[in-house]
């Protein structure tokens, strides 16, 4: 039996794998499968399909935001949490945790990625105490799972407590079409965004890393401070097996080259729609790579977070949280991040790179693409060098 009226007829490239489907499907007839490259897509069992269209009504991949509430354009601001502590464990300038801080003090729930090493996943979390922030601080490059999280967050708005959501603008787009309805309790930040690696290729990546070690892997740190905070090209990676710790520079490590050369993104991320100044969140958080160059007076070297306000709530929060900051608005945003102008362009190789490696298991293959990883980084680095010697920017 064919029914056009579901998510099925979603192609992969429209899907960002936020799961809100699964959660408004009145006949729990979608459920969420790993597709051979280690993304999750709906998959829909069409003879209990009641052709209700809610999934199509709530998928970010079919329907715009209603922006109602939003600012025209961001006003942008650039800065650092004054906590030494919190900055140095925060990948740019630790205004998360300030955002998140904000809201608990209030009484309030803050919702964000961990790491579950049980599973070797990433998935969103609820935390409604300051002592359980710190697993939510970082990137952690890969797709968090929010496919059980939305009817949590949900359950706290109605409560009347503050809640502050954080993720990619995709996930920050899901769960407002999940909730349909606007919240005034409800604040949302969203992260710029290159795009999200494969879940399956980080867990086979880091099981064998462990499997190698000999001891099992309890945190990863893909923006260690180790080294300062210097650059996209002079990222570190810091894993701790178990009380030991190894530091390894990004392109060295495979599976972060594999994402810093976009190899191994999710089919969505080189087509996003939400890669634009048109934000999902009300407030959007980066990194501030050119701020040495062009604001020298906000740069030490520990971090500093490039802010977009979206909206007045954002607006709020900022201010809420500028007494624990060194923050200010700023004209000059250079090198524009290129994920607020376009997507992620996709390599030639991406494709090429999901059919041949096995991800089950680590495959020799994989160091040729390692290889191809390095190829493009370094390329990327050298064309960087050319912009900065002409001044241009991005
Ligand atoms: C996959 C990915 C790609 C990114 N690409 C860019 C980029 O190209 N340019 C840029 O300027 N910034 C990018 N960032 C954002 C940047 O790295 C910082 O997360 C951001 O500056 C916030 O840092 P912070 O110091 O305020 O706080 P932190 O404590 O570092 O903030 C962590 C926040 O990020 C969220 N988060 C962490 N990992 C994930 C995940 N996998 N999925 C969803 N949410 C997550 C947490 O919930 C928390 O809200 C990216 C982040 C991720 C996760």
């Amino acid at each position: 039996m064919n029914h056009p009226q579901n998510i099925a007829i979603l192609p992969k490239e429209g899907c960002y794998g936020c799961g809100v489907c699964v959660n408004v499907c009145p006949t729990s007839c979608i459920t969420f499968t790993s597709d051979p490259e280690g993304f999750a897509y709906p998959l829909v069992d069409q003879a209990a399909c009641i052709d209700c269209d809610k999934c199509i009504q709530s998928c970010p991949g079919l329907n715009d935001r209603d922006r109602a509430q939003f600012l025209g354009s961001p006003v942008f601001y650039a800065g650092f949490n004054l906590d030494e502590h919190i900055r140095h464990n925060s990948s740019s300038g630790g205004f998360f945790s300030l955002a998140a801080d904000q809201i608990l003090a209030k009484g309030g729930v803050v919702y964000g990625a961990r790491y579950n090493f049980d599973s070797m996943t990433v998935e969103h979390a609820r935390v409604d105490a300051a002592a359980d922030l710190a697993p939510l601080r970082k990137s952690k490059y890969v797709q968090s799972s929010t496919v059980h999280i939305f009817p949590e967050v949900n359950k706290d708005l109605l409560t009347g407590r503050p809640v502050l959501f954080t993720g990619t603008p995709c996930q920050v787009a899901g769960l407002h079409l999940f909730l349909q309805e606007k919240h005034a309790n409800l604040f949302t930040c969203d992260i710029i965004c290159h795009g999200v690696p494969s879940p399956d290729l980080f867990a086979s990546h880091f099981s064998a890393l462990a499997q190698a070690h000999g001891k099992p892997i309890t945190n990863i740190d893909f923006r260690t401070k180790a080294k300062g905070w210097k650059g996209p090209l002079e990222l570190y990676l810091a894993v701790d097996f178990d009380g030991d710790r190894t530091l390894t520079y990004a392109p060295l490590d495979a599976y972060y080259a594999l994402f810093l050369a976009n190899l191994s993104l999710r089919p969505c991320c080189y087509v996003c729609k939400y890669a634009s100044t048109q934000r999902q969140g009300d407030l959007t958080l980066g990194d501030f790579w050119g701020v040495k160059q062009h604001h020298p007076e906000l740069f030490d070297g520990q971090g500093t977070s490039l802010l977009l306000v979206n909206s007045e709530k954002g607006h709020q929060l900022l201010q809420s949280v500028s007494p624990a900051a060194n923050v200010r608005p700023i004209t000059t945003v250079r090198p524009f991040p290129p994920n607020l102008a376009r997507p992620t362009p996709k390599p030639k190789y991406r494709d090429r790179f999901f059919t041949r490696i096995d991800l089950a298991r680590w495959h020799p293959r994989r160091r040729w693409y390692h290889l191809r990883a390095v190829a493009i980084i370094a390329r990327d680095k050298f064309w960087g060098v050319v912009r900065r010697f002409f001044n241009r920017g991005l």
